[in-house]
């Protein structure tokens, strides 16, 4: 039977070795002889069942970052890629890139130790997270203490307003943060950057348009949002 994520396993009356031949080589995971017995077919089903799951765990592995359970940079690579591919082909839309990077988190560190800066960059993560609204909207860990947004479809206001929304967000959920310098919590600075179909730039420009923005925040006093300086 062929179902949904499902393997396929083609059960023949007899043990007819150039069927299971064709079969394996049309993609079948199992053949079985009904000859054989219930229990040989109930242990075949139950490892095809297992090896499915082990499968489905370890493909989401390769999606999630494992501290933070958001995805992780290799996802957000994929997905830039995929979107901006859809733009082209459907001619019109937009793709707008927020990098976000958290201020003086190595005084954190040093400060609360390596485990609550972990905890802190899992709080940060659901933070991002549940301050985004539409379900095409993804957030990732890019690496270390940074994370990238990407947001389709708006303005570059609009992409100033949500990183705005999030960058509050984050300083509203109040972390403690004695060692910076620039607020009693935990900030992040937030470079905002912005691509469309028939713009001059592409997708190879949009990580370092935003990281250009990322360093004008960084420039002028952290806990901030910027577009790259024109
Ligand atoms: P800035 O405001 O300029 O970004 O200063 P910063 O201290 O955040 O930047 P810096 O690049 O000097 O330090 C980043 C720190 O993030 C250093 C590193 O130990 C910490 N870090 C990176 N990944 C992790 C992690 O997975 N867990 C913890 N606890 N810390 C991490
Ligand atoms: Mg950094
Ligand atoms: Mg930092």
């Amino acid at each position: 039977a062929r179902s949904r994520g499902l393997s396929w396993v083609l059960a023949s009356k007899t043990a007819a070795e150039e069927v299971e031949l064709r079969a394996l080589n049309h993609g079948a995971e199992q053949y079985m002889s009904l000859d054989s017995s219930s229990s040989l077919h109930k242990a075949r089903i139950d490892k095809l069942v297992s090896d499915r799951r082990r499968f489905v765990s370890m493909e989401r592995d390769a999606r999630v970052d494992g501290m933070t359970q958001i995805a992780n940079r290799r996802e957000f690579q994929f997905r830039l890629e995929q979107d901006w591919q859809r733009v082209l082909d459907r001619q019109q839309g937009s793709i707008s890139l927020l990098l976000i990077d958290l201020d003086h988190f190595k005084p954190y560190n040093d400060n609360y130790g390596h485990l609550a800066g972990d905890a802190c960059l899992k709080r940060a993560a659901s933070v991002f997270k549940s301050s985004l609204k539409r379900s095409s909207d993804l957030v990732a860990r890019y690496g270390g203490e940074e994370f990238a947004v990407l947001v389709l479809d708006v303005s570059q206001d609009q992409a100033m307003q949500i990183a705005e929304r999030l960058r509050s967000a984050l300083q509203e959920d109040a972390i403690e943060h004695q060692a910076s310098p620039v607020n009693d919590f935990v900030t992040a600075s937030i470079g905002v950057a912005r691509i469309e179909c028939g713009g001059q730039s592409s997708v190879s420009d949009l990580i370092k348009l935003a990281d250009d923005g990322l360093y004008a925040a960084k420039g002028s006093g952290r806990n901030q949002v910027q577009a790259p300086p024109m």
